[in-house]
C-alpha cells in the first residue's frame, strides 16, 4: 500500500496520523462486507473508480471548461474532463455532456438554471407517488421557487398514470416536464412523455439518477434520444464515484453548462470527474453489460420471492433494478421492517407506498435493490434465499440484534457475504 507512484490511497501513513478517522474506514469497510447492502440507491464503486477519487486532482482549481479555465495549471485535468465528456456522450449517445455536477440535486438545479425563471412552472412526479425531493416538493429550492405541478400512479395499475400527466400538461402548460424518480420499479414510457411535451411545446427532462445505469449497460431503453435533457447521479446503478451529470440536446449545449458553471457551482470537482471518467470506461465493457442485465434478473427474482412470502410488491414486480413492497398484508410497518432486517444484517430503507395511509416517518413499505448484491456476484438462487431470510427478519424478528430470530437469520446472512464478499480481499 505505502509504495505508490502518486500521493493517494496511502492508508498506512492516515492510520500514522489519524487512527481516530482511518479506523472509520476500516470499520465502515466491514460494515459493508458484513451485510446485505439492498439500499436501492447504493452500489460498489471498484478499486479504480476509489484510486481516482483519492489522487492529487482533489486539489486543482479549474472553474470553467476545458481549454476555458480561470485558472492556470489546467493542462492535466483539463485532459480527465475531456475524456470524461468523450466517454459520456459515447455511452449515451448523446450530443453533449456536462460532467461537472457535484451531486444528482446539484445537476438537477442546473436544469432548472437552464430552462426556469423563478415562479415558471413545471410537470413532475410527486415524492409519495415515487418522485424525489427536487421534483417540486415544498422543501426543497425546486418547490419553493418554482411552481410545481404533480402528477402520480394510478391506483390501479399503481404505475404512472399517463393519462394525468397528459390532463396536467394541457391544463396547466408547464414549461417543462420531468420523467424519472426514487421509487419507480417500472419502465417509463418517454415517447409518450415527448409527444406531450412536443404537443404543448415544453422542454423534456428525465431525471435518470436510478437507472442510467441500467442504460449504460444497454439492458432497459435509453431516455437520451427521446428527452431534450437527462440528469443522472453516477453513483447508483451506474457504479461510479457519488456524483452526477447532465447529457443533453446540441441547442441546449450552452444553457446547460452556464447553468453547472458559473450560476450554480464553482470550482469543479476534479479527482471526481477523473473518477467519472474511469466509471464510463467500466461501462462501456462486456461485463458491465451483463451486469446490468444481471441486476434486473435479480430484481425480478427477488421481487417475485418476496410476493411468494406474501410481501406484496407494487405494480406486481419490476423491469428495473428496484422493487417497492407493501408490508400492510403481513400487518407490519415500514419503520418496524427497517429496524429488524437491519438487526438481521440486512440493510434497506422503509418507503412510503402509493396512497400510504401511514406517515412518511412510518410508511406501510420498503424499497430493495440489487445493484450492490450483483456486484458481489450474487445470482437468482441467491435472491430466493434473501427474500426467505428477509421475509423471516421481517415477519418473525425484532430490532433487538440479540433476539434470537436476529442471531439465527445474521448467521445466513454471513454465511451468504463470505461465499460472496464485498470487496473481495486480493
Ligand atoms: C438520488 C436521486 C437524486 C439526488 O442525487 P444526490 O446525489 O443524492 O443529490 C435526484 N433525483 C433522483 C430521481 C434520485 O433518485
Amino acid at each position: 500500500m505505502s509504495s505508490q507512484p502518486f500521493y493517494g490511497s496511502d492508508y498506512d501513513a492516515l492510520a500514522a496520523f489519524d487512527p481516530d478517522i482511518a479506523g472509520v474506514l476500516l470499520s465502515e469497510l466491514a460494515r459493508i462486507r458484513g451485510g446485505l447492502q439492498l439500499i436501492a440507491s447504493e452500489n460498489l464503486s471498484s478499486p479504480a473508480v476509489l484510486t481516482a477519487l483519492g489522487s492529487t486532482l482533489s486539489n486543482k482549481y479549474a472553474e470553467g471548461y476545458p481549454g476555458r479555465r480561470y485558472y492556470g495549471g489546467c493542462s492535466e485535468v483539463d485532459k480527465a474532463e475531456n475524456i470524461a465528456i468523450e466517454r459520456a456522450k459515447a455511452l449515451f449517445g448523446a450530443d453533449h455532456a456536462n460532467v461537472q455536477p457535484h451531486s444528482g440535486a446539484s445537476a438537477n438545479q442546473a436544469v432548472y438554471g437552464a430552462f426556469l425563471k423563478p415562479g415558471e412552472t413545471i410537470l413532475a412526479m410527486s415524492l409519495p407517488h415515487g418522485g424525489h425531493l427536487t421534483h417540486g416538493t415544498k422543501v426543497s429550492f425546486s418547490g419553493k421557487w418554482f411552481n410545481a405541478v404533480h402528477y402520480g400512479v394510478d391506483k390501479e395499475t399503481e404505475d404512472i398514470d399517463y393519462a394525468q400527466v397528459e390532463a396536467l400538461a394541457k391544463e396547466h402548460r408547464p414549461k417543462v416536464i420531468l420523467a424519472g424518480g426514487s421509487a419507480i420499479p417500472r419502465l417509463i414510457d418517454f415517447e409518450f412523455f415527448r409527444r406531450v411535451a412536443d404537443e404543448i411545446g415544453a422542454i423534456f427532462w428525465v431525471d435518470a439518477a436510478h437507472f442510467i445505469g441500467l442504460v449504460a449497460g444497454g439492458a432497459i431503453p435509453s431516455p437520451v434520444p427521446h428527452a431534450d435533457v437527462v440528469s443522472f447521479t453516477t453513483h447508483k446503478v451506474l457504479r461510479g464515484p457519488r456524483s452526477g451529470a447532465i447529457v443533453c440536446k446540441a441547442e441546449h449545449a450552452t444553457a446547460i453548462d452556464k447553468a453547472v458553471f458559473p450560476m450554480m457551482q464553482g470550482g469543479p470537482q476534479m479527482h471526481t470527474v477523473a473518477a467519472k471518467a474511469v466509471n464510463f470506461k467500466e461501462c462501456a465493457t462486456p461485463e458491465y453489460a451483463a451486469y446490468a442485465k444481471q441486476v434486473i434478473a435479480n430484481a425480478r427474482t427477488l421481487a417475485t420471492s418476496l410476493a411468494e412470502h406474501g410481501i406484496r410488491p407494487t405494480t406486481g414486480g419490476t423491469d428495473t433494478h428496484l422493487s417497492l413492497h407493501d408490508l400492510q398484508g403481513v400487518g407490519v410497518t415500514g419503520k418496524d421492517a427497517e429496524a429488524r432486517a437491519d438487526a438481521a444484517g440486512i440493510v434497506l430503507n422503509k418507503n412510503a407506498i402509493p396512497f400510504d395511509p401511514a406517515p412518511p416517518s412510518i410508511a406501510s413499505g420498503i424499497r430493495v435493490g440489487t445493484p450492490c448484491v450483483t456486484t458481489q456476484g450474487m445470482g437468482t438462487a441467491e435472491m430466493v434465499k434473501i427474500a426467505e431470510l428477509m421475509a423471516t427478519a421481517i415477519t418473525k424478528g425484532d430490532a433487538d440484534p440479540d433476539h434470537e430470530v436476529s442471531r439465527k437469520v445474521r448467521a445466513e446472512v454471513t454465511d451468504l457475504v463470505t461465499r460472496y464478499p464485498a470487496y473481495p480481499r486480493p
